[in-house]
Parts: structure tokens; sequence; C-alpha cells
């Protein structure tokens, strides 16, 4: 049985498809998002899980108002909602595709239930690497990796077949691959302009509005590099970030005696979905087959970090350690939703990071209460650095 965690969204909508394909294999037991009644109603008519759970208390009690008599699922409300369909005995399967850092507990409860957990939401692994990947390893839990990045070196890698663990035998290094985004060839000056609309139009990939963001200023890169290093053991230096525009190579993996490995597929994430539902087996996605005629090229160059400094922010952010990731995560949310809501310019973006990163202190990640309060500090220090820039005028702060 299979919990999707943020099953309205862009990744959960795809898992749900991909389950839909093999109605022999899996059943939904639990399905969970924010606030949007109307699309967790057509899922739980679709799929019959046991529960529904909704964050948000008001759209709780719509969803169960508007849930036919006969249809057997049971309405759940809030965080402890979530944990249950995270880690019950029936569950053996949970996508975590909440986006964000309230994602966290949630993957954590999966995590600690020993389930095999399919791991879109990056910001977890960013905010609490050391807590999850300790979850795992203690309570036996499969961690399968479906960023799609990190799905392709899962690939690539020798992997232990009964625990999922990979292993860095003969590894050289991990090439993490990038599009680039839609501002790839934009000068700064032109990004200065940059509306939401233009952020989100990304050239290769439909995907959620929070990732289309971070993928424009490259901060989807940096906390990809931060999750690498987490699930595969490797220091910041082991990953060399290639920008390569056709999203066909999905990320390599250079071993010592010159063998480079490389995933590709069409950019579509019911790939690495299916992939993580079915491991260690193949499944029908629903992808189309690449027709590397049609693609004719494939491109690689290196980064620019003076035109996207969120990349360089991420890296000094997993060389201050601690808590510093998490710091650099929260602000980095922040700031998103007040570009998304017309606050701040694209490029404040990674201005509002580095001065929370300037102005908090580091610690150690012992519990998750500690990630929590440097998350909810941050968030505040963001939150007055944006008030900031929006009472110096819109321009301000921003070269
Ligand atoms: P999305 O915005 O489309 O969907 C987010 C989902 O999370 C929705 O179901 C929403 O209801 C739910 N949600 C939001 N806030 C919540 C909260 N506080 N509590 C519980 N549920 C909440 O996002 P997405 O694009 O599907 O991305 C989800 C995650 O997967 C992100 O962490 C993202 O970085 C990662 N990811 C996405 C893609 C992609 O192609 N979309 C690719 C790789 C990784
Ligand atoms: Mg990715």
């Amino acid at each position: 049985m299979v919990s999707v965690l943020g099953s309205t969204g862009s990744i959960g909508v795809s898992t749900l498809d991909v389950i839909a394909g093999h109605p022999d294999r899996f059943g939904v037991y639990g399905l969970a998002a924010s606030s949007s009644v109307a699309t967790l109603l057509a899922q739980c008519l679709a799929f019959q899980p046991r529960y529904a759970v909704m964050m948000d208390a008001a759209a709780a009690e719509e969803l169960r108002r508007q849930l036919p008599a006969d249809c057997g699922t049971e309405v759940l409300q809030g965080e402890a909602g979530l944990s249950r369909i995270a880690a019950a005995t029936e569950v053996d399967t949970v996508m975590a595709a909440i986006v964000g850092a309230a994602g966290l507990p949630s993957a954590l409860a999966a995590a600690r239930a020993g389930k095999t957990l399919l791991l879109a939401n990056k910001e977890s692994l960013v905010m609490g690497g050391h807590l999850l990947m300790q979850a795992v390893q203690q309570s036996g839990a499969r961690l399968l990796p479906i960023d799609s990045e990190h799905n392709a070196i899962f690939q690539c890698m020798p992997v232990n077949p009964a625990s999922a663990a990979p292993s860095l035998a003969g590894v050289d290094k991990v090439l993490l691959t990038a599009s680039g985004g839609p501002f790839r060839q934009w000068s700064r000056a032109r990004m200065d302009e940059a509306t939401p609309d233009e952020a989100c139009a990304h050239p290769n990939w439909s995907m959620g509005r929070k990732i289309s963001v971070d993928s424009a200023s490259l901060m989807n890169k940096g906390l990809e590099l931060i999750e690498a290093c987490w699930i595969f053991d490797l220091a910041p230096g082991q990953i060399e970030v290639v920008v390569h525009p056709q999203s066909i190579i999905h990320s390599m993996v250079q071993y010592r005696d010159g063998s480079v490995l490389a995933q590709m597929g069409n950019p579509d994430m019911r790939t690495p979905i299916a992939y993580g539902l079915g491991w260690p087996e193949r499944l029908v996605s629903g992808v189309a087959p690449l027709d590397l005629i049609a693609t004719a090229r494939l491109d690689f160059e290196a980064p620019d970090e003076g035109r996207f400094p969120c990349l360089r922010l991420a890296r000094e952010a997993v060389a201050a350690g601690g808590t510093a990731m998490a710091i650099c995560n929260a602000a980095n949310e922040i700031a998103v939703a007040a570009f998304l809501d017309g606050m701040i310019r694209f490029t404040a973006i990674p201005l509002v990071i580095e001065q929370t990163l300037e102005r908090m202190t580091i610690v150690e990640p012992t519990s998750l209460a500690v990630v929590e309060s440097a998350d909810v500090a941050a968030r505040s220090v963001a939150g007055e650095r944006v008030a900031t820039l929006l009472r110096g005028g819109r321009r301000a702060g921003v070269a």
C-alpha cells in the first residue's frame, strides 16, 4: 500500500498517474494535501484511499462534507494525520512530495517507521539531512531518490539489493546536470525585471511554482548539491555542476577508470517515479521513448555563479555545515514566496538569503527541535530583510 504526501501537486499527480497504470500492483492507503479540496476529492473518488489528510482545518471540514457517504475514505487533519498515513503498518511505500520544509516531519516519520521512502521533497534533506539519513539507517528504511538527478545518480551507482544503499566503490565524482533554467542566457539587468510567470516558464520541465523559481535562480541546483551530499555520502568537492540545456542526461557518475555512466530519458518525472515505485523492477511509466535522432544534440557548459549567486550560497552553506543549510533553505522559501507575491525582485532572492545567513548563528542540528527552531528564526530574519527591501522601494538593495 502506498501513501502519497502532497498528492495534489505536480509530483503527486504524476505519482497517481503511474499508480493508475498498475492497479494490480498498488493500492492507495493515504493521500495528503494542503488545502485543494476539489482535487483531493476527485483523487479520493478515483483511488478510494483509507485516509485523506488536509492540512487546513476548514478544507478538511469541506472535504468531509463533499465526500459521498459510501466512499469509505476517512478525512484526517493536520500534522498528526500526515504522520499517521506516513507510518501506518499497512503502508510499505511513502511518496514524500510535499513542497518545502513543511515536508520534513512526515518524511522523518516514514523513515523512522522503516518504510520505502520515495523522496521528492529535497528541502527535507537540505534542512534535516543528518536526522533523515540517521533515521533511514537505524530503522532499515529504504531511501529511493525521486529528484531526477539523484534518481539518475542512483541508477548509475552500484546499489545494495536489500537496503538500497548506494556504494561509492570506484567513484571519482558525480556530474550533476542542470538545465540552466529559463534565464540561462539572460543578463543580470534583464533578470532584474523578471516576472513570476517568466521565472515559472521552465524550458523543459512542468513543475510547481516554488521549484520552478528555484530552477530559474539555480538555487534548485544548490539544494540538489546538498541533497546529493546526504544521499550518496559525498563531499561537495566530489560534485561538479554541468549545465546541459536539453535535460536529456539527468546526471552522471564518473569512475576512476575513466568510465562515465549517464542516465538519459525524456524530461518527465514519471520515469524516476516509476523507478522508485517498481524498484528493483522496471515499470511502464507512460513516458514517451527517447528519440535521439530528433534530439540531435546534447550541449554542456559551466554554470555562471556570477549571474546565479544562489549556487554559490548553497555551496557556502554546505561548507559551513550545521544549521546553515536549514537557514539557507528557510531564507530561500521566504524570498521565493515574496518574489511570487510581487514584493521583491528576482535578483533580490540571493540578497535575502545572504543577509539572513550573515545574521544567524549556526549550531549543530542535534534534533528535529533544533532544526525547526533554526528554520523558524531564519524565516523571521528573512521576513525582516524582505520588509526592509520593501521600505526602501522596489529597487532598494538590488544592484
Ligand atoms: P507543488 O507545489 O506542485 O505541490 C506541492 C504539494 O504539497 C501539494 O499537494 C500541496 O497541497 C502540498 N503542500 C504544500 N504545503 C503543504 C503543507 N504545509 N503541508 C502538507 N502539504 C503541503 O510542488 P511539486 O512541484 O510537486 O514539488 C514537490 C516537491 O518535489 C518539492 O520539494 C520539489 O522540490 C520536489 N521536486 C519536484 C519536481 C517536479 O518536477 N515538480 C522535481 C524534483 C523534485
Ligand atoms: Mg531535480
